[in-house]
């Protein structure tokens, strides 16, 4: 077995930017055509989808908002109609929406949810669809279906200021699981990645400033900010056969946050 993703259809949802388009260019990598959604930054999925090509793999741009369900059904019949089928989802379009718990408006609340948490329940369901409509293909991987879902080390760590986002991702902790376990008698695996604190556009006043990134190193006892490259390696393991065996699992790739380092000096 290898990391060898040649004849896979990828689909990674939010992949103009950030873990996503570290985690197209990776998948496109190692063989994989790969459809790279995005919501509204087209020029950054163009450049995704040129640099997957630049590598040998072919890619496709599709816009769609995960959290409207025409969209997403769009966006799974578009990958349908370019290359026939696909045979890994990585859900990753996320977003925060942050305030007080006593001053967060419901739209907050809603945007959050609905996009983290109810935009992976959609794109979930439309992949196992299609893996259940297209059934085993043994000659391409010993998985008839391949999901990974982008959680968040929030998904364990409660988060104050942060309510919304925290209960989408304690969410997809058992949305994962729970797909996980209805799906694996079909050959489907499920499972989850929980990055810690990734250098991308989501987080950026945690990390540029150099005040800002002190404070936050306290809480990495690796002793360095996560690289989108740090997940998108986890992603395509994941992805690939070599991972089988592996389903309804949440990979924290954290540098060690979620060893709860104030006890550490404190203990
Ligand atoms: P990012 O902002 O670069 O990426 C998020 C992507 O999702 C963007 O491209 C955005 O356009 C897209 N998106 C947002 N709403 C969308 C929608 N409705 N439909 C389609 N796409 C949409 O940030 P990132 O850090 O790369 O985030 C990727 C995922 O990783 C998110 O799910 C996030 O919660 C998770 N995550 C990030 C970190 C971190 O430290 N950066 C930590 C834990 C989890």
């Amino acid at each position: 077995l290898t990391l060898d993703l040649s004849n896979h259809v990828a689909l990674v949802t939010g992949a103009s930017s950030g873990i996503g388009a570290a985690t197209a260019k990776a998948l496109g990598a190692a063989g994989a055509t790969v459809v790279v959604n995005y919501r509204s930054e087209r020029e950054g999925a163009e450049a995704v989808c040129a640099a997957i090509r630049a590598a040998g793999s072919e890619a496709l741009a599709v816009q769609a908002d995960v959290s409207s369900e025409a969209d997403v059904e769009a966006l799974f019949a578009a990958a349908k109609e370019a290359f026939g089928t696909i045979h890994i989802l990585v859900a990753n379009a996320g977003l925060q929406r942050d305030a007080a718990a006593h001053e967060m408006t419901l739209d907050q609340w809603r945007r959050v949810i609905d996009v983290n948490l109810t935009g992976q329940f959609l794109c979930c369901r439309a992949a196992i669809r299609e893996f259940l409509a297209r059934g085993p293909q043994p000659a391409i991987s010993r998985a008839t279906g391949k999901i990974v879902c982008m959680s968040s080390v929030h998904e364990v760590i409660m988060w104050a200021g942060h309510v919304n986002y925290a209960a989408s991702k304690g969410g997809v902790k058992l949305l994962m699981q729970s797909l996980a376990q209805e799906y694996a008698d079909r050959g489907i695996r499920i499972n989850s990645i929980a990055p810690g604190a990734i250098r991308t556009p989501i987080n950026r006043e945690a990390w540029d400033t150099p005040e800002a990134l002190a404070k936050l190193l306290t809480l990495i006892p690796y002793g360095r900010i996560g690289e989108p490259e740090d997940v998108a390696r986890a992603a395509l393991w994941l992805a690939s056969d070599l991972s089988d065996y592996v389903t309804g699992t949440t990979l924290f790739v954290d540098g060690g946050m979620t060893l709860y380092p104030g006890f550490r000096e404190n203990g």
